[in-house]
């Protein structure tokens, strides 16, 4: 019996067909705010997946710069141009929002850095529901550098944005800003 004969008779028998037909993909995330990071991962896994349902996450132990709806508002109006890309709001555990959905796969974005996290991320969430597959897209290298976290404290201090999110998005911080100020 040669080695690759053997190793597939060990393997569990998972229909190979699975998600063969109609694939739909969960991009899950705080989008606090909306980058271009998030918009390319977006863009890149709507020409792989027939469908993306972007879940905007609400967890009450977070604190949020924009609250779920203006998150909603915001990544609605910049996924206009996908015809296959949805959003959604979840204020509960995403595995239980996917299982209500009947979505069974669960993309992520990484940059360097990101990994450690994301793996434990998709391990927690394998043991919440063993139906859950995770599945990741690497940033591409101008987008590496841009996280959410970052580009609210530049706004903050009045920095440039213009290369980390939408014009749109610019304007929605700005806006923010003036009335917490
Ligand atoms: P979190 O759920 O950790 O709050 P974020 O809203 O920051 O996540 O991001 C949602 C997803 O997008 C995560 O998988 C994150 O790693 C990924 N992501 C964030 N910024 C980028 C980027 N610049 N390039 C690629 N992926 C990114």
């Amino acid at each position: 019996m040669s080695l690759t004969s053997r190793s597939c008779i060990a393997l569990d028998p998972v229909p190979v067909n699975k998600y063969a037909f109609f694939v739909i993909a969960a991009f899950p995330g705080s989008f606090d705010p909306p980058t271009l990071g998030h918009i390319n991962i977006i863009q890149r896994a709507s020409a792989i997946f027939d469908e993306i349902c972007v879940v905007i996450a609400e967890n009450h132990l977070k604190k949020y710069f924009f609250n779920a709806e203006e998150r909603f508002e915001l990544m609605s109006s910049l996924v206009k141009p996908w015809k296959n890309v949805s959003v959604a709001l979840c204020r509960g555990l995403v595995v239980d929002f996917m299982k209500e959905k009947g979505i069974s796969l669960l993309l992520r974005g990484i940059r360097e850095g990101d990994f450690s996290y994301e793996f434990e991320l998709s391990m927690m969430n394998k043991q919440l529901n063993p139906d859950i597959e995770t599945v990741f897209l690497t940033t591409e290298p101008k987008y590496s550098f841009i996280r959410s976290s970052t580009i609210k404290e530049i706004g903050s201090f009045g920095g440039d944005i213009s290369l980390m999110v939408s014009p749109e998005v610019t304007r929605a911080i700005k806006e923010k800003l003036k009335n917490i100020q």
